[in-house]
């Protein structure tokens, strides 16, 4: 009975680094007739960013996502809500003997800590206790609650002990009890569990048969696998997928990377696929083997196979992703590019009864809708000056010819007929009459009427400028 989590923190909108953690957990989840779980780890109240939760699983459900349990349809989804249950079981390694309340103050551990770094000595706990007679304990404790000191909980840690696990991603993995840096807090002084703690009343309860997650979560699991053992339970299985790098620095993906779109947010108001963008999270740390790139959400639910994860780390590539996303545009219906690219021509004050006609000629080489602006400029804007190149094409004898010949073509269409397949036999005909041809013939006449010798299906783009516009442009370049 395979039941995984994705369990955020809502500290901020959704990366793509947590986006990954939760796409690979929902293929797993649905590939084995599993349950996908969202649980909300908001248990650090300095981080806690308002509306994070919502923003959280708004952005999930906009890539495709759905749930089988949630805060939404479950009672204490949160961890904020759960501190009776992780105060239970605080209570029962209180009495076991397995953890114990430090009185340690924060100025006094951070000096320790202070001493250890000037020591250069690895950073870790010293156990305040250590060398006192029983009366000299209790002493010490009543002294301290007398001063007002709130304890935090400390679990024993046992440091000879090997925690080890076979994981899904890395293969074996084994830490020593003593590396981990002495008796841990597993709750703060505010009441509240810390997460290594949290986490593992949490997926112990909700029956988590796996814990897929980053891999900067390596370090943790010993901990949490300390509190398995000290509760008596049976830990699940982990995988640790790795990182994800930048693939122009080749180094870890950071959020000042400014080549990369790094949140789904960014993804969603910049115009992209949602489709699109899950396929390409999927490939980030995985593959299904072959050489084929584009798969849909059932495709890659049937084909997910956890022993695929590699072991290498993700390289993010903004142009494979805009490559990707060009090619979910070019193959989705113009109704469904129109309901994406309208909004942005609207905001820009470009939406009019050339709408659908805009998005029909660009939709072939969109890499997300936000293009479409700057693509329609040539219908709305003064044309941009010629680059060299152009400037060369232009400079030829045969081009003024070329446009003059053209321009009387389109001149003598009447204005209700201008439409591209009346305009599309005008070159043939020029091209008769002059004697010019190929390149010499439709640069000079695409660089006349839309400035540029780049763009799209000439007879399409000069039937939406317009026979005035379009004449006026040639004019204008001949000059
Ligand atoms: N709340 C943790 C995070 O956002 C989840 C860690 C885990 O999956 O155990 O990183």
């Amino acid at each position: 009975n395979i039941r995984v989590r994705y369990a955020p923190s809502p500290t901020g909108l959704l990366h793509i680094g947590n986006a990954r953690t939760a796409l690979f957990n929902y293929l797993f989840a649905r590939h084995y007739d599993g349950t996908f779980i969202i649980r909300i780890e908001d248990t650090d109240r300095k981080r806690h960013v308002e509306d994070g939760e919502r923003s959280q699983l708004e952005n999930l459900r906009w890539l495709g996502m759905d749930w089988d349990e949630s805060p939404e349809t479950h009672e204490k989804y949160r961890q904020s809500e759960r501190l009776d249950i992780y105060q239970k079981y605080i209570d029962e390694l209180l009495a076991n003997g397995a953890a114990y309340y430090s009185y340690a103050t924060e100025e006094e551990l951070a000096a320790e800590h202070e001493r250890q770094e000037a020591a250069k000595e690895a950073p870790h706990y010293v156990n305040e206790y250590r060398g006192m007679s029983d009366e000299e304990k209790t002493a010490y404790v009543a002294e301290r609650k007398a001063a007002g000191i709130v304890p935090t909980v400390r679990l024993k840690v046992h440091d000879e002990r090997l925690y080890k696990w076979h994981d899904i991603v890395k293969g074996d993995i084994e830490f020593e009890g003593g590396n981990i840096g002495g008796d841990w807090v597993i709750q703060k002084r505010d009441g509240y569990p810390t997460y290594n703690f949290a986490v593992v009343v949490d997926d112990h309860l909700m029956e988590i048969s796996h814990v897929i997650r980053g891999d900067d979560h390596i370090a943790n699991t010993p901990k949490q696998l300390m509190i398995y053992e000290a509760l008596g339970w049976e830990a699940p299985e982990f995988g640790h997928m790795t990182l994800i790098i930048n693939s122009e620095t080749g180094k870890k993906l950071s959020k000042r990377d400014t080549n990369t779109l790094q949140f789904i947010e960014d993804y969603k108001s910049k115009g992209y696929m949602p489709e699109a963008v899950f396929n390409f999270i999927a490939f980030l740390g995985w593959n299904p083997g072959g050489n084929d790139e584009i798969f849909s959400k059932d495709e890659l639910i049937k084909l997910f196979d956890e022993k695929r994860l590699s072991k290498a780390p993700a390289a993010f590539d903004q142009k494979k992703l805009d490559w990707m996303n060009n090619d979910y545009i070019k193959h989705a219906s113009l109704d469904k590019v129109v309901t994406l690219c309208r909004p942005f021509l609207e905001a820009a004050g470009r939406w009019d009864v050339r709408g659908e006609k805009f998005v029909a000629l660009y939709q072939p080489q969109l890499r997300s809708a936000e293009e479409i602006v700057g693509l329609t400029d040539m219908f709305f804007d003064e044309l941009p000056a010629w680059d060299e190149t152009e400037q060369e094409m232009m400079a030829l004898e045969s081009s003024p010819i070329a446009i003059k010949a053209f321009m009387e073509k389109l001149a003598a269409i009447p204005e209700a007929d201008f439409v591209a397949d009346n305009i599309f036999p005008l070159f043939k005909e020029t091209q008769k009459e002059t004697g010019i041809k190929g390149k010499n013939l439709w640069m000079p006449i695409r660089i006349a009427s839309t400035g540029s010798m780049h763009g799209p299906e000439l007879h399409n783009a000069i039937e939406l400028l317009g026979k005035e516009t379009t004449l006026k442009h040639m004019e204008a370049a001949l000059a």
